[in-house]
């Protein structure tokens, strides 16, 4: 999620950390920090905010050095501030770390180094491994460091370094992490983009890695202490094909990240099949739950109702977020209030907060962003963890705040003593797995997008929990291909927009194998006997919808609760190929903005 660079050579290394940390600012950007070793002392300049600010600081231009390691960070444990900034320290102020990514077990560990006398400053999961570190070390940093991450569960990307050796430390779990080398300098980094300018030749780590590196040399091992013999890679790419990585726009690389981000939401959070989740509410109490937001998010919450309602079997009422605050809502004191969205910053939703405090209701919040003003405002909240969302139309971020919802009402369940189905936790788990099988057909949809990128209206529709995804998919169209779309319950089509069907009109059904499947392939028929043209997300062993759609999208069958997940993500595959086909900068759509901070 956050971005690492170290270096260790001859270069002025101060200039050199700071370019490289402006080239991965796309991956984090609340707060940053350098480490550099000089007589024998480690030198630290942290900064909340973005790496101007930590450039402006009049600190570095007096430090010199010939190691250092720095990093942009992207919160996931505790608020974007100086202190949680990285790289951080051990008691001492001899070892210092920077970290991507997340420890699972960051509670018992610092429970375990506090009641051994470390003093832990920052509310991040991080700084755990520096303390870690020097509990292990005596006089070998490589071995201290294996020692550590024995301990740690979760993923990390770790650079480290002390005062006394002249080496860095590099490990990875689940965490990118590069080697790049050069003539008597070496470089690590999370990303290639940060050390292009000085080196095209790299060492992917790979998971459960670790390697030393010295300005000359550097050796890798596995965690186990066995030498590995690595490849050596040319890298051909631009440092604009990096940082998309690869793909010609920041939505379609966050359209493909969606089934490695959603194992970050759901990391730590289900052990031994129980929901961890920590979450200041007595859910005996609640009666009623109200899920406000607006946009994508307010889609989430929609879906977010049918999960909750049959899962936690607790009635749910979703607002937008701009309706409920002005509304002079009627709360009971036993009525929960949760709030969704991506930046946190969502001015309506922020406002929607407020007025549920006012009436002294108790709020949650599923967000992206930490420490943002949704998340600071609420009671307690749930963290997507999907890492910095850039496209301005928003994909990885709703699947996420799926997922999040369906742990919260399993996470209810629980807490109200009711059993929780364990085949839920089994199909979450290959959840990733199916969703690599919907993205293999971007190519396919890419055809299809091309029949229907010159139509000027388009509709959508679905039942039950794909409703919300029908709804989502029309929006996801006239956000990026300007194109009018309109999202409807598909028995509710023949009450009016039925009028609209011809055979310039694409209608494109989200249509799992669910209880609504004989009703809606009824619904298919009434716009096949109207010459509407069909495009249809149907299930693999599906053989009725295809013969009466034009176009089928086939994806894995998976439970009711995710089948939402699955279906929108070839329909974000639909309308993203459609306005790039029709020469639209996807990432800058008209007239819209990331985050909504007014009203
Ligand atoms: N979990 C770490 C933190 O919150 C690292 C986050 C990241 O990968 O950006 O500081």
């Amino acid at each position: 999620m956050c971005g690492i660079i170290g270096y260790i050579g001859n270069k002025n290394i101060v200039p050199l950390l700071l370019n490289g940390l402006k080239k991965l600012e796309y991956r984090g950007y609340d707060s940053a920090g350098i480490c550099i070793v000089s007589n024998n002392r480690l030198h630290l300049v942290k900064k909340k905010g973005e790496i101007s600010q930590l450039a402006k600081n009049p600190e570095l231009n007096e430090i010199n050095g010939n190691i250092g390691i720095a990093h942009t960070r992207w919160a996931t444990h505790g608020e974007p501030n100086k202190i949680n900034a990285h790289p951080h320290f051990d008691c001492k102020k001899e070892i210092a770390i920077v970290h991507n990514g997340i420890i699972e077990n960051y509670h018992a560990l610092k429970e375990l180094l506090e009641k051994e006398g470390h003093k832990i400053v920052s509310d991040t999961d991080s700084e755990i491994v520096a303390h870690l570190v020097e509990k292990f070390y005596s006089g070998n940093l490589e071995n201290a460091v294996i020692k550590a991450l024995k301990c740690v569960e979760g993923a990390f990307g770790l650079a480290i370094i002390n005062n006394s050796e002249e080496k860095i430390i590099v490990a990875r779990r689940g965490s990118p992490l590069i080697i790049g080398i050069g003539k008597n300098e070496m470089f690590v980094a999370s990303d290639v983009a940060a050390i292009l300018n000085h080196t095209k030749k790299v060492i992917y780590l790979h998971d459960n890695e670790i390697a030393v590196i010295t300005k000359q040399d550097y050796s890798i091992k596995n965690l186990e202490g066995k030498q590995i013999d690595k490849k050596i890679c040319e890298i051909k790419w631009t440092v604009d094909q990096i940082e998309k990585g690869g793909f010609k726009h920041f939505m379609l690389k966050e359209i493909f990240e969606q089934s490695n981000v959603i194992k970050n939401t759901l990391r730590g959070r289900i052990k031994d099949s129980k929901i961890k989740l920590t979450l200041n509410l007595n859910t005996n109490l609640i009666n009623r739950i109200i899920i406000t937001a607006c946009g994508t998010s307010w889609h989430a919450a929609l879906i977010g109702k049918h999960i909750i309602e049959k899962i936690a079997e607790i009635p749910v009422e979703v607002d937008y977020a701009s309706e409920f605050r002005y509304r002079n809502p009627i709360i009971k004191e036993n009525d929960l209030i949760i709030a969704i969205s991506q930046s946190g910053e969502t001015a309506d939703t922020i406002a929607a907060v407020k007025e549920a405090k006012s009436k002294r209701t108790k709020t949650i919040s599923i967000i992206n962003v930490v420490g943002s003003t949704i998340a600071r405002e609420v009671d307690s909240g749930v963290y997507l963890h999907a890492g910095p969302e850039i496209g301005v139309a928003s994909t990885k971020a709703f699947t996420c705040q799926i997922v999040s919802l369906l742990l919260l009402a399993l996470f209810i369940r629980q807490e109200k003593g009711l059993r929780l189905d364990k085949k839920i936790l089994q199909e979450l788990s290959i959840l990733p797995k199916k969703i690599k099988q919907v993205l293999k057909k971007s190519d396919e949809i890419r055809k299809v997008a091309e029949k229907f990128k010159d139509s000027k209206n388009f509709l959508y529709l679905g039942r039950g929990i794909n409703f919300p995804v029908a709804l989502e998919g029309a929006l996801k169209l006239k956000e990026i291909s300007y194109i009018h779309a309109e999202g409807y319950p598909a028995a509710e089509m023949k009450h009016g927009p039925i009028a609209l069907i011809d055979e310039n009109m694409p209608v494109v059904f989200v249509s799992p194998k669910d209880h609504t499947y004989e009703k809606i392939l009824n619904n298919m028929e009434e716009i096949k006997a109207r010459k509407g043209r069909i495009i249809a997300v149907i299930n693999e062993e599906d053989e009725k919808l295809n013969k009466v759609a034009e176009d089928i999208f086939r994806v894995p069958k998976t439970r009711a609760e995710l089948s939402p997940i699955i279906n929108i993500i070839s329909l974000q595959l639909l309308a993203y190929h459609i306005a790039d086909l029709k020469g639209i900068d996807v990432d800058k759509p008209r007239n819209l903005a990331k985050s909504v901070t007014v009203e």
